[in-house]
């Protein structure tokens, strides 16, 4: 199908050619020489007049790097790297450009790259399959696959300011930088902005300059970049084994070869804390200080203040003027939500007495005039105006190509409108045969991009590959596979901070532009995955058509659980660990046990007591969670999970911990007997009497006297509703609410969740066979005391029902809250989407489960009649938009 022997030019005059690719950076150089490899005719549109992308274009002094050069740089040929020493740490750009030059020829590339054309629209014909590319030179192109290597940092930002034209000095642009460098030396220099290009050519330009005048709007993060020789250390660590690093930082998070933290900030003394950002603060590692302090720095408000303060000292230390120090200083978003800069002196320079800061916020720029720049409250005389104020990122320089027109006339532009939607930021639906490297959706710039070049680059070309073996010619995304994609990157931005900030990751820094986060935030490795298992599920999300009618579509969303739901099955998967319920009672209680000791422990309470307390037929154990705050405090009698037969009053502390502290009330677990010893109706009657005597002794345990509430996952979540029909019937003890979680409600196995959730998530069906086989016999299953749903409903406590959309309870769950409803009980209920059935007690492991607990936590208090409480309003300020949205 392929026009596999060289590239044609037809009578109309257009080069005909498989692939052509736009851009002659990272990206297109590496395309080429794949595309080459791989069989397919192909050519290079390059605007400039030479290789080297970003770092042709952005010769401004002290443009480097900030990810260690050993690592940003291409992995995909060992010989390649043997060939090549880097000189530094953070490579200069000459030494990068040199770099990407000696590839170009290396691989003998340029033959196929045609210089100084723009390509300047692109349309799609139906017809003949084939795009046709415009350019500015009148040349075009016809190709099969049109890819965009055209780069996220690659449309400079024009000034919002009027009057540039005006100015008589000279003015230069960081990202359009003059080739013959600029004379600096005794004149009096603006620059605007201090973004990454600002806060590197800042120093640079305070050293030639007479007199440097900074002109700010918001002040950025910049950390130490402690330049020089490639870090010994990490070098050792690549060549003890070179693929094994590559590797490592292929499924790592940011591209990088670092472990994930485990430990959090609230975990650490201050002086541990202090500690560590020490030695961060002197490692010069931007991957390092974004990632190996503590694990919530990049996921919690408050684990991401602890270090923001730590930087915010430092400002403070360096720079000598409090005011200008304090215009230095961060504020307004959490550290590493926009992305911090390494620095040479900067915060340094400031000290220097030909250097003045402007602060916008507080006099912004009126105009700019023939002799300089005129503030609310000054005006400033300068020779020179440098803007530094970054580029329409990730979309300006793909929607600068206009019109892209795919199927149906549609244009890119049009389709994009409210923002853009892609496919795994490769591919749009409604544009086949277009692939865009680094596209909004991908991981690009969260990442080293030189890790998500090569992957993406490796991805379009082995599909092109497998398309052409298979006799198929387009390949188009489909819009359901692309929602799903919209939904997914949703779910993940909720799990960062970086929605918090207004930057060029969402768009802010453009005026009219569509907000949102751009790009991928669920990591480099999670998104190798996906990308890989779009392939092993069948081209998932793409149709796929040939000659005579041949048609492939395997439609559906690629990610459908929440993305930590994702990581922790996938960790359980490789665990590879047998069935639980092959274990036996008393090995799968060791089990759990031991499986629990892994987790995080949970948040501390003001204070924990294990007591004991009167069963049913004789003493039970419990563990009591008192809040910090004074007494005396409503009283939750808390039921633990485990299939009737697993855990006890310490097994879901975790959860325990987290709802005492939100809810501000005592959570008292409770050590029910436990089948196969003591089958049905044991734990039932254990409940039943657990509540009575808790609410009997509220005083002593110094809870608040009175009606009391019941709370309880999974099989506990049964205990607590069978706990609420039998306090009804048996004349108390007074009940005013129940949070079930996840709760078994019935003994029938046919609703469609036992179907379709019956094997991969954790709790499965045979396991739940397994406890129902212990626990109660056949004959028994349809008394409501175990089958809550066939009891009578009327008159029961208010209900706060949470289902999971991945667990095979789902259905029961939701058949519960449904006939409560109908017989008049108030209930809200919570349809978890993506979550599984353990995603709401894995507390500080699935982030997105905060937002549920805020939301049960909120139900539990005003089941006391009591206001949502401050420290959970300050919590929902956080994790509200975690919006764990009901179906
Ligand atoms: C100052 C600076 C420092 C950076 N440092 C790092 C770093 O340390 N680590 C990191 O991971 N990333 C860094 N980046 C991001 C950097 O952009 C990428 O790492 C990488 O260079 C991108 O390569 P690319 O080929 O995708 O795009 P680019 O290098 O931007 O190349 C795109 C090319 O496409 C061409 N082009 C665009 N539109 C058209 C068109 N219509 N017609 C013809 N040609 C077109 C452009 O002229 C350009 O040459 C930095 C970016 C900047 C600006």
């Amino acid at each position: 199908m392929s026009e596999a022997a060289g590239s044609r030019v037809t009578n109309g005059g257009a080069q005909q050619v498989d692939v052509a690719v736009v851009g002659a950076g990272f990206a297109g150089l590496y395309l080429l020489h794949r595309l080459r490899k791989a069989g397919f005719t192909t050519i290079a549109l390059e605007e400039a007049d030479d290789v080297g992308g970003t770092w042709y274009w952005n010769r401004y002094p002290g443009a480097r790097c900030d990810i260690q050069t050993i690592d940003y740089t291409y992995t995909f040929d060992p010989e390649l790297e043997r060939e090549w020493k880097w000189s530094e740490k953070y490579a200069t750009q000459p030494e990068i450009l040199r770099y990407l030059g000696f590839v170009a020829d290396r691989y003998d590339l340029r033959p196929d790259i045609r210089f100084n054309t723009k390509v300047t629209a692109a349309n799609w014909d139906e017809a003949t399959e084939r795009w046709l590319l415009e350019t500015d030179s009148g040349a075009t192109v016809s190709c099969r696959y049109y890819i965009m290597a055209t780069g996220c940092l690659s449309a400079p930002k024009p000034p919002e300011i009027d009057g540039v034209k005006d100015f008589s000095g000279e003015v230069y642009f960081t990202g359009r930088w003059p080739h013959q460098g600029v004379e600096l030396a005794g004149k009096r220099v603006a620059v605007i902005g201090t973004g990454s290009s600002g806060i590197q050519s800042i120093p640079l330009i305070a050293e030639q300059a007479a007199q440097l005048t900074v002109f700010q709007r918001t002040p950025n993060f910049a950390l130490p970049a402690h330049n020089g020789p490639v870090s010994a250390d990490r070098l050792a660590l690549l060549e003890g084994d070179r693929a094994s690093y590559r590797e490592q930082a292929r499924w790592s998070l940011a591209g990088v070869p670092l472990p994930q933290q485990t430990v959090v900030s609230w975990q650490l003394s201050e002086a541990e804390r202090r500690a560590r950002f020490e030695q961060a603060w002197a490692k010069g590692d931007l991957v390092y200080i974004l990632t190996q302090l503590w694990a919530d720095q990049a996921v919690d408000v408050d684990g991401n203040a602890r270090l923001a303060d730590l930087v915010r000292e430092k400002i403070r230390e360096i720079v000598k003027d409090p005011e200008t120090a304090a215009a230095l200083t961060p504020h307004d978003h959490p550290f590493g939500a926009k992305r911090p800069c390494l620095d040479t002196n900067y915060y340094a320079t400031y000290n220097r007495p030909n250097v003045t800061l402007v602060n916008l916020r507080q006099e912004p720029i009126k105009a700019i005039t023939a002799s300089g720049i005129t503030t609310d409250s000054r005006s400033f005389d300068v020779d020179v105006i440098v803007f530094a104020t970054g580029f329409d990122a990730m979309t300006g320089a793909i929607m600068a190509v206009h019109p892209i027109t795919g199927r149906g006339g549609k244009s890119l532009s049009g389709v994009w409108a409210h923002g853009p939607e892609t496919y795994l930021g490769l591919t749009v639906s409604g544009f086949p045969n277009l692939f865009m490297i680094t596209g909004p959706g991908s991981p690009s710039v969260l990442s080293n991009m030189a890790v998500s070049i090569e992957q993406h680059v490796d991805w379009v070309v082995d599909r092109l590959a497998a398309l052409r073996e298979a006799g198929f010619s387009t390949i188009e995304a489909t819009e359901t596979a692309q929602a799903g994609w919209a939904r997914h990157m949703a779910d993940c931005s909720m799990l960062t901070l970086h929605r918090l900030a207004n930057t060029w990751y969402t768009g802010a820094n453009v005026p009219g532009k569509a907000q949102g986060v751009m790009p991928y935030t669920g990591g480099v490795g999670p998104y190798r995955s996906i990308c890989s298992e779009v392939v092993s599920r069948g081209m998932l999300g793409f149709r796929l058509t040939g000659p005579n009618g041949a048609e492939q579509c395997n439609d559906g969303e690629i990610v459908r659980l929440q993305p930590d739901v994702r990581l922790v099955l996938n960790m359980l998967a490789e665990m590879n660990l047998p069935p639980i319920e092959s274990m036996g009672a008393e090995g799968a209680r060791a089990f759990v046990a031991e499986f629990n000791k892994g987790r995080p422990a949970g948040r501390p309470v003001g204070e924990i007591v294990d007591g004991t307390l009167q069963g049913a037929d004789g003493p039970l154990p419990y563990r009591l969670y008192r809040p910090a705050t004074p007494g005396p405090h409503p009283i939750v009698v808390y039921f633990h999970g485990g299939g009737w037969l697993l855990g006890d009053e310490q097994s879901d502390e975790p959860f325990c911990r987290d709802m005492c502290r939100r809810t501000g009330m005592i959570f008292v677990s409770v050590g029910y007997r436990h089948a196969p010893d003591h089958r049905f109706p044991a734990a039932a009657e254990d409940g039943y009497a657990a509540a009575g005597w808790i609410a009997d002794h509220a005083a002593e345990l110094r809870g608040k006297p009175g009606p009391v509430m019941v709370a309880g996952w999974s099989a506990g979540g049964n205990i607590a509703a069978v706990t609420c029909q039998l306090a009804r019937d048996r004349g108390g003890p007074q009940i005013s609410g129940q949070l079930l979680l996840c709760p078994v409600t019935d003994c029938t196995f046919d609703r469609s969740s036992y179907t379709d959730n019956a094997t991969g998530y954790f709790l499965t069906r045979a396991l739940m066979y397994w406890f129902w086989d212990l626990y109660c016999s056949p004959a028994d299953r349809t008394d409501p005391r175990v089958s809550p749903l066939r009891g009578r409903l009327e008159g029961l406590p208010p209900a706060f029902v949470v289902t999971c959309e991945f667990d095979p309870l789902r259905d029961e769950g939701v058949a519960y809250a449904e006939a409560l409803a109908a017989n008049g009980v108030p209930v809200e209920h919570l349809k978890a989407r993506g979550h599984f059935h353990s995603s709401f007690v894995m507390v500080d492991v699935v982030i997105t489960g905060v937002s549920g607990r805020v939301r049960m936590a909120q139900a539990l208090r005003q089941f006391a009649g009591l206001p949502p409480q401050s420290e959970e309003v300050r919590l929902g300020r956080i994790t509200s938009p975690h919006a764990i949205a009901a179906e």
